[in-house]
Formats: structure tokens, sequence, C-alpha cells
């Protein structure tokens, strides 16, 4: 009875999705992998953001993600894929965090992290997480010696840290031409080098094209959470002004975690 039924969905507007393999074209509408996931009841109850996150995953378009948040629906969801996952917290932890990926690149984050000294140089441990969550070296290596723009940067924000991309987004916002609408689809864990940054601005296209075909609304709330916080907040104040305030506390509260460089389930 669950049959796909691909005139269900709305068309890709005539663009073709660069997935190699995983997403096929089926009359004028795109056909998901795991379509009749992203209609279920469970991963409606999921965050938006976990969801999105998740269905790159899904897609083949992201090799891995780290979940903390909801686990019965999470769980349920997970059992109807593919997916394999890691907790990497202790089990009595009431925010447990989960890493997911295939069986097969799951186990190649272990062997990377098994293989490696004991004692992890910070440099390195951020390059193994980069692999994993699919950013680019670019990006990794400016998050783990922060070098561009750096004088200016402390000039503009001396006492808080400013990331290059939140740095060239201001000024492209303060010069009035707006920024990258791809930077809206930026996963909490991930800062590129660059507003402009050559690998990760085509990466984040691709993502924002997966996830708007295949759940609009788990794409609305990436695009969310990335305008809660600043300098993406001073041009979307329209749009967050119809979310309920409570929600945008999470999301700024995330953002925050994020811009000042504590990385994702880090915390619990
Ligand atoms: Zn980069």
């Amino acid at each position: 009875m669950n049959k796909e039924r691909a005139s269900d969905r709305e068309p890709v507007s005539g663009e073709e999705l660069p997935v190699e393999g995983r997403v096929v074209e089926q009359r004028d509408a795109v056909v998901f992998r795991y379509g009749e996931v992203y209609r279920s009841p469970e991963w409606k109850k999921l965050d938006e953001i976990d969801r999105a996150q998740l269905l790159l995953v899904l897609e083949g378009v992201k090799p891995g993600t780290v979940i903390d948040g909801d686990y019965t629906n999470f769980k349920k969801v997970i059992e109807q894929t593919g997916l394999a996952t890691h907790r990497n917290t202790d089990p009595y932890s009431l925010r447990p965090v989960y890493e997911v990926s295939t069986p097969k690149r799951l186990a190649e984050y272990y062997r990377d992290v098994v293989a490696a000294p004991t004692k992890l140089p910070r440099g390195e441990f951020h390059r193994i997480n980069g692999r994993f969550l699919g950013y680019p070296p670019c990006c990794t290596e400016e998050y783990i010696r922060p070098e561009k723009n750096l004088e200016a940067r402390n000039r503009v924000s001396p006492s808080r840290f400013l990331s290059n991309v939140d740095y060239e987004a201001k000024q492209m916002i303060d010069r009035g031409e707006g920024y990258p609408a791809e930077l809206d689809y930026c996963p909490p864990s991930f800062t590129p080098c660059s507003a402009t940054c050559e690998n990760a601005i085509p990466l984040l296209r691709q993502w924002k094209r997966v996830l708007e075909a295949a759940d609009p609304e788990a794409a609305r709330g990436m695009c969310l959470f990335n305008w809660s916080g600043e300098p993406y907040r001073s041009v979307h104040r329209e749009e967050l002004s119809h979310v309920a305030d409570e929600r945008i506390a999470r999301w700024r509260e995330r953002f925050l975690r994020k811009s000042v460089g504590v990385e994702e389930g880090g915390d619990s």
C-alpha cells in the first residue's frame, strides 16, 4: 500500500541534481532513496536540523553526521534505513550523542580514531572529524588554525571569536550586497573557511537542492537556525518574526556554540 508515487513530489524545477547514482529522476519528479522514511510520523517528530543532517547522509551526499537529541524517534528512523550508529557518550548520559553513517564509513572512522596516537593532537582530531562529516579540508584547516583576515577580524570583534565566514558575510551585508544563500545550509558543526570558499559553496548548493526537494521543512529549519545568528539575523528579521521566541532562543544558543568553536555534542 505504501507505494512510491512520483507524482506526489515537487519537481526540482528542471535542475539536475548532482548526486551520482543516488537520486533518480522519474518522469518530472525526483525520487529519493528514502522518500518513504521522510513521510513517516517518526521522521516528522525529529528536530529539523537532525532531519536535515540525517537526510544528507541517507541520500549519500554527506558521509556522516553527529546527532544528539531525540532517541526514541531517531532509533525508529534508523531501523528503517541501512545506516549504522555509534553512541559516543556513556550509557547513562541523559543527552546521548550518536555518530551516524553507513556501516562501512562508520567502521573507517573508528579505525582512524583507533589508529591515531593515544593522545590525539587537537588538529588531527578535527581532521578526522571533518572527513567523517564531509567538510572540505581548507575549511577544517582554517577552523583548526584561524588565519584568514585575522587582524581585521580582531579589530571588528576584539573580545569575541569571529569566524572568517561570518566576518566576510558581515562585510557583504554591510555593503548592501547580501551574502551567498548557500551559507544558510551550513550544519551546526560546519564553519566554511570563507563566505566564497570554492569547495564549500558548491557542496552547500548540492545540500540545499537535496534538502529543499526531499524535505522542505528540514531545509527551512536549517535556514532558520543559521538566520538566528549574527550577522545573518539582521537580514532575516521578517522571517524570524513568524517563529516562536522559544525556538529562536534554542537555535541562537546552538549558533553561538558554533561560533565560539565548541564542537557539537562535546558538552554532554
Ligand atoms: Zn574552505
